[in-house]
């Protein structure tokens, strides 16, 4: 197994975890009720994916 010959230093260390950061979720907004919804799922607010009704019991919780 590859060892490394000296210890990362904070500095370095903390350099390389500055691009380690989550970015927040993206939304999108749904084309049926325009409200945000995440992409590539069903709108929570009125059950539609891709322009049709998925989900009838949206309302009904
Ligand atoms: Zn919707």
């Amino acid at each position: 197994m590859a060892v490394p010959k000296k210890k990362t230093t904070k500095s370095k260390r903390n350099m390389r975890r500055a691009h380690d950061a989550l970015s927040g979720t993206q939304a999108s907004e749904c084309p049926n009720c325009g409200e945000l919804k995440r992409p590539h799922h069903i709108c929570g607010s009125c059950g539609h994916y891709d322009d049709r009704e998925v989900l009838d019991t949206a309302e009904v919780l």
